[in-house]
């Protein structure tokens, strides 16, 4: 198998291309043809395993073939409407997902932006007025954006939590529940949900349960 013979979409495979992407990795190769379906997804991965291209790629490409329906995204003067969001549990891991999706996403019109506590707000604020279609972030800034009434997670269609093991240890547990919260108001399975954990302890089965839906479980 190679990437191009899953269905990305030529503009995304241009950039796997430019990436000297040609194989995908085992969660790769499971994982993106599950989300491409539109399946819920909870996949035990390590680092290092590819998983960042296994949840960008399909949330790229969703992006690109629903953008081409002309679909409408509210517009309200610093309220930014991202129909993605990837949770992750640091600094270090946003920024590193958010230099990557932004190559996946080069010249495709697929905004990128990363949100992180420990750091000025203000900048972060900026870049999204200027517009975000895909919203990396740690669990507590956003909650932050969220009560400023800067972010609005109603139109997310595609939600990722990264390395949730982690982010459970970190004791994020409150927060990524409020954030999934917010997301409930959409037409049920309007929003796709991938679940990455290097583990699958009790707690992960729980927010699996919680916050997926039908989905395939997936363990590389
Ligand atoms: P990750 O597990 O997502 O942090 O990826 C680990 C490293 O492998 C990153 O430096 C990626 O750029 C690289 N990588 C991921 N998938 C592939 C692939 N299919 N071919 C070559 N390199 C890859």
């Amino acid at each position: 198998t190679t990437f191009a013979d899953i269905d990305l979409g030529e503009a995304l495979n241009q950039n796997i291309r430019r990436c000297k992407y040609v194989k995908p990795t085992p969660v790769q190769r499971h994982a993106i043809p599950i989300s491409i379906a539109g399946r819920d997804l909870m996949a035990c991965a390590q680092t290092g395993s590819g998983k960042t291209a296994a949840f960008c790629f399909p949330i790229i490409s969703g992006i690109i073939r629903g953008n081409q329906f002309a679909q409408r995204l509210p517009r309200m003067p610093r309220v930014a409407f991202p129909q993605a969001l990837i949770l992750s549990p640091t600094r270090e891991l946003s920024c590193q997902i958010h230099d990557e999706a932004k190559k996946f996403a080069y010249q495709t019109g697929v905004r990128v932006v990363v949100a992180y506590g420990g750091a000025p707000i203000n900048q972060q604020l900026r870049d999204l007025e200027r517009g975000v279609d895909i919203l990396v972030a740690t669990p507590g800034r956003l909650v932050d954006l969220l009560e400023r009434a800067r972010v609005s997670l109603q139109m997310i269609r595609y939600l990722a939590l990264d390395e949730a093991d982690r982010m459970l240890d970190m004791g994020f547990e409150p927060q990524i529940r409020k954030i999934v919260q917010q997301m409930d108001m959409p037409p049920p399975g309007m929003r796709q949900t991938m679940l990455f954990s290097a583990t699958f302890p009790k707690e992960i089965q729980g927010l699996a349960a919680d916050f997926l839906s039908g989905y395939i479980f997936l363990a590389v």
